[in-house]
Formats: structure tokens, C-alpha cells, sequence
């Protein structure tokens, strides 16, 4: 059931009753047809009901059109009858399978296929998967027809950035270490095996290398800089250079009364970008985005 109507291929609008939902609500069942969707096989006896959010798969209506459906811990599986696997779905944080919409290779039309291939590979643009059939660079590859329009969704919701501020004409860095720039990322979804879940990372403006140390917590984001700092200066000794300039947000970690007079006491001049203004610190988040 579905509460998209475009979603449908035909659909003979008819009073159905009402479904009743796991809290108690109530939702109209308006009308009933068949599904078809790119990219998913379609559907048949699928119901439009007013106003449903989700998109819902029945196992009994499934298991009725002689299809079986395997649940493991991870995943299931919708098979057909002579046991090609139809649909997979995987189990979500909050304890739902959901399917994805996606068909095996061989029942893919040809305009389908870049769209599958895009996604095969870590979502590549489409102008080199086409490079890539045409000169036989994979086994396997067919070559790839590009479509007029082709636009991913995921691709486009995730790479989407602010544009970038117009580049000033700052003081050019002649040495390493005269500016770091200086972030905290996270709190992460996925904590690591040690329970750390931010990342602090620091960036030389000169050569670009990069320090990053994991953290439980934002409130150890100043030890562990005064242990880059202690380490820096340690094996900068010989040659008499430091850290001169350091930039960061104004974030918590960052501008508090120990930092400042840590800074302070080694002579490190801390500058910040303007709030609410990540461009300004655009080196270190760029960097984060590569991470
Ligand atoms: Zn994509």
C-alpha cells in the first residue's frame, strides 16, 4: 500500500474500507491497481490509501502470488518461484526491513543499467562509466547508453555544499606550521570500537598534512591539542620554527579560557571564523568532507 499516486500504473479509484494502523489510527482506502516504478518490479493489486506516508509490503499478499520470503538477521529476501531473488531489503536502526529499489542485472533495460552501474561503483559520473564500457576497461562492463537526463538522487542530496566565499587575498603562508586550521567533527552516528565518537582535525595551511585524533568526548579536544603542540614543537626544535597562527569556529572546544591562555603562553595567535560561517574555515571542512 502506498499513499503515492504517481506511483501507479493503473488505478480504478473505489471505496475500500479503511486499514488500521499499529497506534490505533485510521486511514481510507481510495482506490486499488498496479504499481510500476523504474527500476522495481511491479506490483500488482497494490491499494492507494489517503495520506500514508510510507510505503508499505505485505508478506501474505506476497506469499500469495507464490513468491517466498526469507528474513535473516541482517536482511530478507523476496524470491520468485523458481527462486531468483526478486527484492532484498535490509533492517534499519529501528527495526523495519526496508526494500530497496533495485532489480537484478538481467532483468535491467539498457536505460536502467547506467543508473545500476552508477551505483556499482561508489556512484561515479556517468561521462567516465561511459569511458569505461567504451574501451573495455572492466570485464563485464556493457557498454552504457548515457540517457538525456540522468540525474541520481542520492548524488545530489549528497554532495550538495554551500558555494564556496569568493577567495580573499590573504597573506600568503611561506613556512609550515605559520597557520593550522583546526576542527571537531562529529558527534558520529557509528561510535568506533573504542568509543570514540569525534574526530579532531588539524591541518597545516602550508603543506596541507594532516593530524587527526579521535575523541569519547568535545572536552578533550585541548589536551590532545596541547599534545600536538608539545609533539610539533619537540621535533621542530632543531630548526627553531612553531606554530604562529592557529583557526577555528567558534565552537566551545575551541574558544574557552584554557585554551586561550595555553595560546597565549606559547604565543600562538588564535583567530576565528565568523559565526555560522564554515566557508571562512574552509580548509580544515574541506578537508573533514575527504575524511
Ligand atoms: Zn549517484
Amino acid at each position: 500500500m502506498t499513499g503515492n499516486k504517481s506511483f501507479f500504473k493503473t488505478l480504478v479509484m473505489e471505496e475500500g474500507g479503511c486499514v488500521t494502523f499499529g497506534d490505533g489510527s485510521k486511514k481510507r482506502v481510495v482506490g486499488k491497481g498496479t504499481i510500476s516504478v523504474p527500476r522495481l518490479h511491479s506490483v500488482s493489486n497494490a491499494i492507494y490509501v489517503n495520506g500514508l506516508k510510507a510505503n508499505l509490503v505485505s508478506i501474505s499478499h506476497l506469499s500469495n502470488e507464490g513468491y517466498s520470503i526469507l528474513f535473516s538477521k541482517n536482511d530478507c529476501s523476496i524470491l520468485k518461484p523458481d527462486e531468483q531473488t526478486l527484492l532484498k531489503g535490509m533492517r534499519s536502526s529501528d527495526n523495519c526491513y526496508c526494500l530497496e529499489a533495485r532489480i537484478v542485472l538481467n532483468n535491467a533495460s539498457m536505460d536502467e543499467q547506467i543508473e545500476l552501474w552508477h551505483e556499482r561503483f561508489s556512484h561515479m559520473n556517468f561521462r567516465d562509466l561511459g569511458i569505461l564500457g567504451k574501451f573495455n576497461c572492466v570485464c563485464g562492463l556493457p557498454k552504457l547508453r548515457k540517457k538525456a537526463n540522468c540525474v541520481c538522487g542520492p548524488c545530489q542530496q549528497g554532495k550538495q555544499t554551500k558555494s564556496m566565499h569568493k577567495k580573499g587575498k590573504y597573506l600568503s603562508i611561506k613556512e609550515p606550521l605559520e597557520l593550522l586550521h583546526m576542527d571537531l567533527m562529529g558527534p558520529m552516528q557509528t561510535e568506533s570500537l573504542g568509543g570514540k565518537r569525534y574526530i579532531f582535525v588539524c591541518v597545516d595551511d602550508f603543506s596541507r598534512f594532516i593530524w587527526t585524533y579521535f575523541l569519547r568526548e568535545k572536552s578533550e579536544t585541548f589536551d590532545k591539542f596541547k599534545m600536538l603542540c608539545n609533539k610539533i614543537q619537540n621535533e621542530m626544535n632543531s630548526n627553531i620554527k612553531s606554530i604562529k597562527r592557529i583557526r577555528s569556529d567558534h565552537g566551545r572546544e575551541f574558544e574557552n579560557a584554557v585554551f586561550e591562555s595555553y595560546c597565549n603562553s606559547l604565543g600562538i595567535f588564535h583567530e576565528f571564523s565568523a559565526p555560522r560561517t564554515p566557508q571562512q574555515n574552509r580548509v580544515v571542512e574541506r578537508k573533514n568532507r575527504v575524511l
